[in-house]
């Protein structure tokens, strides 16, 4: 096991080079599949650490694997730090703001590639004390769950094939100096649709030449909000919300078309199938009862419900005890968001962990994806030993 007071003050050594990374980071905001210069300080600072970089791995994805020195075999683990920004106009006042008009980091991820880079420097440095392979993945486009499948795409998980995975996300909504770890389901899976109603488009003071698609689109909205008071289990847990209405030109037109889309989510894999099942049957039905007609679509942005391995959460709460206390543990963190993640968690077993970046006293409170964002940087120090911990021991350990 390694020696955590020995790590934390490597942690905290690094700590000005590793907010000075973020908050370069910061303010040059990249989003999705743009993350040219982002992936471009990742490679070269993997690189000098003396990682195998590959750049270009699910389109502007970074990999970079070394092996440990310990002897014996170990294990091969992913650890997987996404990078993008958000399309967002950043209303924080701070020397380190955004300067891409429109692009802000609101979701920490800054943070995250920061903290990915300091625990690949801590590894490389501790490189006799673990064995196996450490594959580290940085990731593009996170925020809309498109980079880790264009990553797998691309064989992010082959050559060599990872057995284990961890990952991380700093969280505003829980102070610094705490961690949330869960067995099993923590984020939900998630589904995006969009249903089409189709009617004949008439004069509005003429309604019965027509057939209206205003109100079978409120008729079916209306009617979607049952599915989770009528249809769900009540001891389940599910979404279902509309997020855009889109229709009709004019206060004295009836339209043709009416479109709405919106979002549903679910821990469990059977309880989104049911949500989307019932959001098909009901549109169409409505639509058909009312003389129209409705086509419901499901995008390709869907994720698996994120599901931590209890044995590799374990891992992670045993360190996390040692380094902030047991009652600052949190065991029971649940979360509807979706995170792309889940897809490396799908495919082996992982960790996924929370790491406390609020902090009240400083006025740092506001949710992510806000434009007033903000973390607490005294959690990154923190992060970066609770992840180079637990990486060396799921790396070493034999189980
Ligand atoms: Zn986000
Ligand atoms: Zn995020």
């Amino acid at each position: 096991m390694p020696d955590i007071e020995q790590l934390k003050r490597e942690a905290e050594a690094r700590r000005e080079s590793m907010i000075a990374m973020r908050r370069d980071l910061h303010a040059h905001p990249e989003i999705a599949f743009e993350e040219v210069r982002t992936a471009g300080i990742v490679a070269q600072r993997l690189a000098e650490l003396g990682f195998e970089v590959q750049t270009g791995v699910g389109k502007t994805g970074v990999v970079a694997v070394m092996d440990g020195e310990r002897a014996g075999s170990g294990h091969t683990l992913l650890l997987r730090f996404d990078m993008d920004a958000l399309p967002i106009h950043e209303m924080v006042d701070v020397p380190f703001r955004s300067r891409n008009d429109g692009r802000m980091h609101a979701c920490g991820h800054d943070a995250h590639t920061a903290i990915g880079l300091t625990v690949a420097e801590l590894m490389a440095a501790r490189r006799a004390e673990w064995s196996g392979v450490a594959k580290f993945v940085f990731q593009p486009a996170e925020e809309i769950v498109a980079g880790a499948r264009a990553m797998i795409a691309d064989g992010a998980l082959e050559n060599p094939r990872p057995d284990r995975a961890l990952s991380v996300h700093v969280f505003s909504t829980l102070p610094t100096g705490v961690v949330a770890m869960t067995d099993g389901p923590t984020m939900a899976g998630s589904a995006a649709f969009t249903v089409t109603v189709r009617g004949r488009g008439a004069h509005g003071a003429m309604p019965h030449q027509g057939a209206d698609p205003v109100v079978g689109a409120a008729h079916i909205i209306t009617a979607l909000q049952s599915i989770v008071s009528r249809n769900l289990n009540p001891m389940e847990q599910g979404v279902v919300t509309v997020g855009y209405v889109r229709g009709g030109t004019a206060h004295n037109i009836i339209p043709d078309t009416v479109e709405f889309g919106g979002t549903t989510r679910a821990f469990d894999e059977a309880v989104g199938r049911l949500l989307n099942e019932r959001i098909e049957e009901i549109a169409v039905h409505t639509a058909r009862a009312l003389g129209l007609q409705a086509t419901v679509a499901l995008s390709d942005a869907a994720t698996p419900p994120l599901v931590n391995d209890p044995i590799m959460a374990e891992i992670v709460r045993c360190h996390a005890r040692r380094l902030v206390g047991a009652h600052n543990v949190q065991t029971d963190y649940r979360l509807m968001g979706a995170e792309d993640a889940a897809f490396f968690l799908q495919a082996m077993p992982g960790a996924f962990v929370f790491v406390g970046a609020g902090n009240s006293a400083k006025g740092i409170t506001e949710p992510h994806h806000s434009p007033r964002f903000q973390i607490d940087e005294d959690a990154l120090p923190l992060a970066v030993t609770l992840l180079t911990a637990s990486a060396i021991d799921m790396l070493n350990d034999a189980g």
